[in-house]
C-alpha cells in the first residue's frame, strides 16, 4: 500500500480487518484468536531515516509511532511519549556503551523497574488512560506474573485514572527485589494478590476468570500481555535510536536480543521492514531452546520448560511468534491458521527448506546453557569491569559466536544485573551495585493481599473491591 494511506490493522488470521490503532490497542488479542498487525508496513527512505540521526529518544519515538497511529493527534502522542519516558533514569533514556571495536551494549532497562518491559508498559499505561478518558470508560487490568512483567505493569498503571490493576504473583516465589517492586506500590488502584501457589496456578486463575465471559464483561476486565500491538510499537523505537548511536555511514548492523515471548525481537523485525539497515537479528535463548531449534533446523517442537538463571526467557510457546509466521508465509492467513492448528494438535510444526532458508536470512540463533551464562558474566566482568545480567549474557554469548570483529553488534541489555543478584554472585562472587531506586524500596510500606489458590476467592476479591469503588 502506498504512503499516505490511513493506517489500519488486521489479524494474522484474517477474519478481523480495517481496525483503527486505538481499537487495536483496546482489543489486545484479535477477536478471531490471531494477533493484530498493521495492514501495511510503512517504509522510510535513506534520506528520511538520516533525518532521525540526531534526534533525541522522545523525538525519534514520535516520528516512528506517528507512522503507525492515525487516530490520535500528534500533540497528544507527544504528550504520552513525554510522560512515559520522563520516569526513566536521568541522562540518556538508553545509554549505549562500546566494548572493543565493534561490540556495543544498549541498556534498554533504565525505567522504573529496571527491565526493558518498562519501555512498553510505561507507554501502554498512558495510552490506555488517554483512550479510556476519551471514551468515558473504565477498565480493570488482570494479569499473572512470575516477576518482571507484573512489576513493570504495576509501575505503568499506578495512579492512572479510570483503571485498576490486579496482578497475581506466587507468594514467596518471585525474587525479593521483584516482590518489593510490586508490593511497595500503595496507590489505591493497584492490587497485588499474593497467591498461595505457583506461577502456573496464578496463570490458571487468570485464564479461568477471563473465560467467564459474564464476569469479564461485568467488571470490564482487560489484559496487558505481550501480544498487545502497542507494546511492540513502543519497542521498535529503540532499534532506531540505538542504531544511530552506533552507525556512522548507514552501514548494516547486527542486533542481539535475549528472547522469550518474541516481542522484543519482533519489534526489531518491524524496524528492519521499515528500512533500518539490520544485517540479521540474533535470537538468543537460554536452555529453553525451542526458538533456536526453529531457526537452526526449522524444528519447532515443544519440550518442557526448565528453570534457568534468566527466568524471563523460561518460555516454550512464544506468544508473538505468530506475527512472524504471518510474514514468513507470505502474508497468507489461511496458512497461518493451518500451521497453528498443526501445532495445537501435534505440539510441533515442520517447515520446508525454503522457509528454513528465509528464517536464516532473518535470524541467527544460539542457545546458552546455565553454566555458560555464568562463565560469560565472569569473563565479561574480568575483561571489561562490566556486569551483564543473565538474560543479556545469553545475548552477548550469541554475539561472540558470530563476531567478525568488524560489523557493529548491538546487544540489547534487557535487565539491570541488580535484579538477579543470586546468579551474579555465583558468577563473580560479588554483588552488583544497586541503583538508588532499588535501594530505596527496602523501607517502604507494603500493600498486598494474601489469597488462597482459588479462582472463586480471587473473583470474590475483585467483586468486593470494584463494588466498593463505584460506591454501589
Ligand atoms: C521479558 C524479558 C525478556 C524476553 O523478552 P520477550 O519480548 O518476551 O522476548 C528478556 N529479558 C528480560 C530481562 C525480560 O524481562
Amino acid at each position: 500500500m502506498p504512503k499516505g494511506e490511513i493506517m489500519k490493522y488486521k489479524s494474522t488470521r484474517g477474519k478481523v480487518k480495517g481496525i483503527s490503532f486505538k481499537e487495536t490497542v483496546m482489543m489486545g488479542l484479535a477477536d478471531d484468536g490471531g494477533l493484530m498487525i498493521p495492514e501495511y508496513i510503512p517504509t522510510l527512505s535513506k534520506d528520511e531515516m538520516i533525518e532521525l540521526k540526531d534526534l533525541n529518544y522522545k523525538d525519534i519515538a514520535l516520528k516512528i509511532m506517528k507512522l503507525f497511529i492515525d487516530d490520535i493527534d500528534i500533540s497528544t502522542i507527544k504528550n504520552i511519549i513525554d510522560k512515559s519516558y520522563s520516569t526513566f533514569d536521568k541522562g540518556d533514556i538508553i545509554p549505549v556503551k562500546r566494548f572493543d571495536n565493534n561490540i556495543f551494549i544498549a541498556e534498554i532497562f533504565h525505567g522504573p523497574t529496571y527491565a526493558f518491559k518498562d519501555i512498553a508498559l510505561q507507554f501502554l499505561g498512558n495510552l490506555f488512560e488517554h483512550i479510556l478518558l476519551e471514551k468515558n470508560k473504565k477498565m480493570n487490568i488482570l494479569g499473572a506474573t512470575s516477576g518482571d512483567t507484573g512489576s513493570a505493569a504495576i509501575h505503568g498503571f499506578k495512579g492512572k485514572k479510570d483503571i485498576n490493576i490486579f496482578i497475581l504473583h506466587p507468594h514467596g516465589k518471585v525474587s525479593p527485589i521483584q516482590e518489593l517492586q510490586m508490593t511497595t506500590v500503595t496507590d489505591k488502584n493497584v492490587f497485588n494478590l499474593a497467591i498461595d501457589g505457583t506461577f502456573d496456578d496464578c496463570q490458571y486463575i487468570v485464564k479461568s476468570i477471563f473465560n467467564d465471559l459474564n464476569f469479564k464483561q461485568n467488571y470490564s476486565l482487560g489484559a496487558i500481555n505481550s501480544i498487545n500491538w502497542a507494546r511492540v510499537l513502543a519497542q521498535v523505537v529503540y532499534y532506531f535510536y540505538t542504531y544511530f548511536r552506533v552507525a556512522n555511514n548507514f552501514e548494516k548492523v547486527y542486533f542481539s536480543v535475549p528472547t522469550g515471548n518474541f516481542g522484543n525481537i519482533f519489534a526489531g523485525y518491524i524496524a528492519k521492514k521499515i528500512g533500518l539497515p539490520i544485517k540479521k537479528l540474533i535470537l538468543a535463548t537460554n536452555e529453553n531452546n525451542i526458538l533456536t531449534r526453529f531457526v537452526q533446523n526449522g524444528d519447532y517442537s515443544l519440550s518442557n520448560v526448565v528453570e534457568t538463571y534468566s527466568p524471563s526467557m523460561d518460555i516454550q510457546i512464544a506468544s508473538n511468534l505468530e506475527r512472524y509466521f504471518y510474514f514468513l508465509f507470505g502474508e497468507d492467513s489461511d496458512e497461518v491458521i493451518k500451521k497453528i492448528k498443526e501445532f495445537e494438535q501435534n505440539g510441533k510444526i515442520n517447515f520446508n527448506k525454503s522457509e528454513v532458508e528465509q528464517i536464516n536470512i532473518d535470524f541467527y540463533s544460539f542457545s546458552t546453557s546455565n553454566d555458560e551464562t555464568l562463565k560469560i558474566i565472569a569473563d565479561f566482568y574480568k575483561k571489561y569491569d562490566y556486569i551483564l545480567d543473565p538474560h543479556t549474557a545469553c545475548g552477548v554469548n550469541a554475539t561472540l559466536k558470530l563476531n567478525d570483529g568488524e560489523t557493529p553488534f548491538i546487544n540489547l541489555a534487557t535487565a539491570h544485573p541488580a535484579k538477579f543478584q543470586d546468579a551474579i554472585y555465583k558468577a563473580i562472587s560479588k554483588l552488583p551495585e544497586e541503583p538508588e531506586r532499588i535501594m530505596n524500596l527496602k523501607n517502604r510500606d507494603k500493600k498486598y493481599f494474601k489469597l488462597k489458590n482459588s479462582v472463586d476467592e480471587v473473583k470474590e476479591f475483585i467483586r468486593k473491591e470494584l463494588n466498593a469503588d463505584t460506591g454501589n
